[in-house]
């Protein structure tokens, strides 16, 4: 059972088995028994355009997980053909993700710019087969007589060109004699295919912007369905694995390898996209909010980019459990935002080291404690694992405890501190509210208690019933913290459904709460940016690496230690009978 400190469930279904077979395993197993392959090959094809979110994450487990399964490898390409939008810095961020993800590409490292003279060496075969052909129609005038669902296309002027002239002008493309946007090479298929993508698609076009890689080799550069399907079948990709927006792509990924004859054929296999509520998902978008700032960067830990999620304190594991959860299918589906948090917490709930930390502090002088005392108490490290040991905690005159939970007109079920009730100090005494101390504003700000001798550890040995137990910490030995809540980003579940509105219109301005004089146990002070602790009470955090300095150290909020978002839903559905 998960139980957060108290040993109070927190989510009692247990963790759903790692998926093990989907449509798609099932199709890899039945071409090896059929013998048409003997060892399977994937690819994960980003663009290196942006970083890593969790999307990707479910396109990474499924192509290298596949890979594992099978004993054989996986490879990383990076579709690298617009020169504008890509950088190394990207390259090196979505490498960096997918290694810490737990996934290795060993020797498989690859670029499609590797491939831009064989792929220009494919265009100039299908120019030779009669094709493709350069066009000079603007790219306004391609929409334009491309036709619709209903009404076929209509052929360029440029379409029954010689072969001669086509490789004349392609030539001229490649050697930068002719401006951006003057031409392109398109592929001659077919104006009348239902399949719009089959009308005479373009396969190249100018550029001239320096590449990360080629430099300024190049000015002419291939469109994805051009490359995607050679970069596929130079590398012997068996199986590929792609979102379900480019079903309709395939007809022209299997026309450019049937009609070049390529030696091997992968084949191209759909599944759905990964969506989740609460959060956007196009690097398009992610990109806007780091841009425009409302983000503090690519890892921003409100971000569900690898990069954010492993900042915020997300373990790999949580991250493949989840994707393992929500399978592979063919259609799409909505994950709710709960679905990511239970696997983090279900992670966590297991492994982390639990601690007392109080984030809104409120004094509480133990009046008949001596001044000059101080006791190291023992406390347990995880409640269900023994083997996870014991630490000590001091504990002194002074301490703190969670301003929440003390109030000076309790309601009735409120069963923690108040003037001249009794509750139990976690791990240390039971203590009584005598005398509760206001500034001039009326504020509470200090307490005045008594504690009794006699229930050290938190014992009753006259079988008393204390029905509170709070955290607290020591003042004295207390490491002072910044600690920072986060919720969700946006504030409607389907931020960029409304295409009247701005996605950022829903932008939450609460998704981030920050705490600056919290009070952590002195335990924490070795803690490292690779530990994760549940705060009882609280929920789990980890440091934050960036913005720790040697004095002050920050932590993040991985994960509340319940689920609010829901039950605060169904609560407003219950009473309202509407969907909030
Ligand atoms: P975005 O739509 O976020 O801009 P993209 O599809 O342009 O992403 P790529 O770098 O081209 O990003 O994606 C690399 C691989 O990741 C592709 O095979 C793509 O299908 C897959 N992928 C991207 N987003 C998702 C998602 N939400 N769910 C599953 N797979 C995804
Ligand atoms: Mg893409």
């Amino acid at each position: 059972m998960n139980t957060d400190g108290n040993n109070n469930p927190v989510s009692p279904e247990p963790k759903a088995a790692a998926q093990t077979t989907d449509f798609i395993r099932t199709i890899i197993a039945n071409d090896l028994q059929s013998g048409k392959h003997k060892q399977i090959v994937t690819r994960f094809p980003p663009e290196p355009n942006g970083f890593l979110h969790i999307g990707h994450a479910k396109s990474i487990c499924l192509n290298f997980g596949i890979a594992e399964e099978y004993n054989s490898v996986c490879h990383l390409r990076f579709d690298d053909t617009n020169p504008g939008r890509e950088s190394t810095e990207y390259v090196e961020a979505i490498k960096r993700d997918i290694r810490w993800l737990g996934y290795d590409w060993g020797e498989h490292l690859y670029y499609a710019s590797d491939y831009f003279d064989r792929l220009y060496d494919f265009a100039l075969e299908l120019i030779k087969k009669g094709k493709a052909f350069v066009c000079h129609l603007s790219g306004d005038e391609i929409r334009e007589q491309r036709g619709t669902l209903t009404e076929p296309g209509r052929e360029s002027p440029y379409r029954n060109r010689s072969a001669a002239e086509n490789l004349q002008l392609f030539e001229q493309m490649k050697n930068g004699e002719l401006e951006a946007g003057t031409c392109v090479l398109r592929a001659k298929i077919d104006m009348a295919a239902p399949n719009i993508l089959l009308r005479d698609p373009v396969i190249y076009r100018i550029i001239k912007t320096s590449h990360h890689r080629t430099g300024d080799k190049w000015c002419i550069y291939p469109m994805y369905d051009f490359t995607h399907c050679l970069s596929d079948m130079i590398e012997g990709i068996t199986h590929s694995l792609c979102t379900l927006e480019f079903e309709n792509n395939r007809a022209l990924y299997d026309w450019v390898l049937d009609t070049l004859e390529t030696p091997c054929h992968p084949r191209q296999i759909e599944f759905a996209r990964l969506n989740i509520n609460y959060t956007v998902m196009s690097k398009r978008k992610l990109l806007q909010l780091v841009d425009e700032g409302h983000v503090s960067g690519w890892d921003d830990p409100r971000m569900l980019t690898l990069s954010g999620l492993r900042r915020r304190g997300y373990t790999p594991a949580s991250i493949r459990d989840f994707c393992a959860i929500i399978g592979i299918g063919r259609r799409d589906a909505w994950i709710d935002m709960g679905v990511l948090e239970k696997a983090a917490r279900d992670d966590l709930n297991e492994h982390a080291p639990r601690v007392m930390g109080v984030l809104k502090p409120l004094k509480v002088v133990l009046t008949n404690y001596p001044e000059d005392k101080a006791e190291e108490l023992e406390a347990i490290n995880h409640p269900q694992k023994p083997e996870m040991g014991v630490r000590t905690i001091p504990f002194c005159r002074e301490i703190y405890i969670e301003a929440t939970d003390f109030m000076e007109e309790p309601p009735k079920k409120f069963f923690r501190l108040a003037p001249g009730r009794e509750v139990r100090l976690r791990y240390a005494y039971l203590i009584t509210c005598r005398e509760v101390i206001k500034d001039e504003h009326g504020n509470v700000v200090e307490l005045r208690c008594t504690y009794d001798p006699e229930t050290r550890g938190g014992s009753t040995p006259d079988g008393r019933k204390v029905k509170g137990t709070i955290h607290w910490v020591s003042a004295r030995h207390a490491i002072r913290a910044e600690v920072r809540l986060y919720n969700r980003l946006f504030t409607v579940e389907h931020p960029d459904r409304d295409k009247e509105k701005d996605f950022k219109t829903f932008l939450n301005p609460e998704s981030l709460e920050v705490l600056t004089d919290c009070m952590l146990e002195p335990s924490l002070q070795k803690a490292t940016p690779a530990d994760r602790f549940q705060f009882e009470r609280q929920g789990y955090f980890c440091l934050d690496e960036q913005d720790t300095t040697a004095g002050k150290p920050v932590f993040n909020r991985v994960v509340t230690l319940r689920d609010s978002w829901t039950r605060m839903k169904e609560k407003m559905k219950k009473n309202t009978g509407t969907k909030p």
